[in-house]
């Protein structure tokens, strides 16, 4: 990876969020991710109950986002993307990587979510014992290959009300999120 490390600091012997046992490590990380700005990479893992989690915070934009982008060649799996816990990664068709509590913030590329998402769609095909829908596993699979070659496009949408994701191209449309307000 040709990110520089700008800053990096370890704070140990935090206390944990889950099970409040002082033997949680936090690290604290600045990178600049051109075209995009300084960005801080949070983790903390507790080495009682091996809690985890990471995120990332932009320093700067900060409205509510949504980006939309076509993966469209081999080149694209280059494009880089941040992605905030906060966000929902959408691909149309394909997976959704939705936000909460569980989930990570990290600054990867267009490859790097696709290889989560084979992930995702490879640890459901393993529970799964419906055979139709093991096929259907297989399929989502064999796209995904080929969207990796190039061969297929995907759309992939990115919404995050914390405006600290990000896809990093000249093709990326950027909008402004409209944040649905639950009565
Ligand atoms: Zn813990």
């Amino acid at each position: 990876m040709p990110e520089e490390k700008l800053k990096e600091e370890d704070f140990e012997h935090q206390p944990c969020p889950l099970c409040h046992e002082k033997t949680l490590i936090l690290t604290e990380r600045e990178t600049e991710v051109p075209y995009f700005g300084k960005v801080y990479l949070f983790s903390m893992t507790c080495n009682n109950c091996k809690y985890h989690k990471a995120d990332v915070e932009a320093t700067e934009q900060k409205e509510p986002v949504k980006y939309e982008f076509e993966i469209s060649s081999e080149e694209d799996m280059k494009v880089r993307v941040v992605k905030s816990s906060e966000a929902t990664v959408k691909l149309p068709h394909l997976a959704t990587i939705t936000p909460g509590p569980a989930s990570q913030g990290y600054v990867t590329n267009i490859e790097g979510i696709l290889s989560r998402v084979k992930y995702q769609i490879e640890a459901a095909k393993e529970m799964e014992e419906d055979e139709e829908d093991k096929k259907k596993a297989k399929n989502l699979l064999k796209k995904l290959l080929n969207i990796t070659w190039g061969k297929e496009k995907q759309k992939i949408i990115i919404e995050d009300p914390s405006g600290n994701s990000a896809i990093i191209s000249d093709k990326t449309v950027k909008s402004v999120l409209k944040v649905r307000v639950e009565k």
